[in-house]
């Protein structure tokens, strides 16, 4: 069976991990969130004590640190576990700091540079589904799939304010509104991989449907296209 290469972007807390992750599950392809590398190397500079402003450190940083992602090692709710040189930061990566700091980090070239090649290893073979903010074009530009999940700035705000409360994480929703809204900006506007859809990447606003809805939506997408690529093959 040919597996092909699906490419989630969007904005902040627009529910491209969640679609995914199911997306993946379905297919029984790998997911990965690549989010949580550019969180990963934000954890592990302040963790250092390596000044976010420092960019050679921070690159360096980035070059040298090993990051997996591995299934889930523990039951807490988490989609699986995110291991920095050995050590579990799974919870850590969602913490205020890392939310304040992972955008400035992620406009880095040099961490960019990093965090693309590990990723185009990843998806070297196809059947894998990634999530990020460049993936359809930058990282991956040959993805048979390309969506572009949006909402409304109030609907990502309230879906990212619901997800802590359920954690237990104590925030307001202006704070998170802020965040979202601060880290957009940032990444839309940084010079190295912007987000922005790709040209032919199939924009979906969510903001008022379901999970189901946009489950049922983009899997028929990604079975058009994995028709589309046996038939080819
Ligand atoms: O997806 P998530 O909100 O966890 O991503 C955290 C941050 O990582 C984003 O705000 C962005 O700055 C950065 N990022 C990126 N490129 C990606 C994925 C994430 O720049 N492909």
């Amino acid at each position: 069976m040919t597996r092909i290469k699906i490419a989630i972007d969007g904005p902040a807390a627009s529910g491209k991990s969640t679609i995914g992750c199911i997306l993946a599950e379905k297919l029984g392809y790998l997911y990965l969130d690549t989010g949580v590398m550019y969180r990963a190397v934000t954890w592990a500079a302040l963790d250092r004590g390596v000044p976010i402003e420092d960019e050679e450190a921070v690159t360096r940083l980035a070059e040298t640190v090993t990051i997996e992602v591995i299934p889930a090692t523990v039951e807490d709710g988490r989609q699986y576990s995110i291991l920095a040189n050995g050590r579990d930061i799974t919870w850590e990566i969602r913490s205020p700091d890392v939310n304040r700091y992972v955008s400035p980090v992620s406009a880095y070239q040099g961490v960019r540079r990093a965090m693309t090649q590990q990723q185009r290893r990843i998806a070297r073979d196809g059947g894998v589904v990634m999530v990020g903010r460049d993936i359809g074009t930058v990282v991956l530009p040959d993805a048979e799939v390309k969506l572009y999940l949006d909402a409304s700035l109030e609907e990502r705000s309230q879906r990212r304010y619901l997800e802590y409360q359920q954690r237990g994480q104590c925030v307001t929703i202006d704070e998170v509104r802020e965040n979202v809204m601060l880290r957009d900006r940032i990444d839309s506007t940084r010079d190295t991989a912007p987000l922005r859809p790709a040209e032919d990447a199939i924009v979906i606003d969510t903001t008022s449907m379901s999970i189901t809805e946009v489950v049922e939506r983009t899997e028929a997408i990604v079975r058009a296209a994995i028709a589309a690529a046996e038939k080819r093959d």
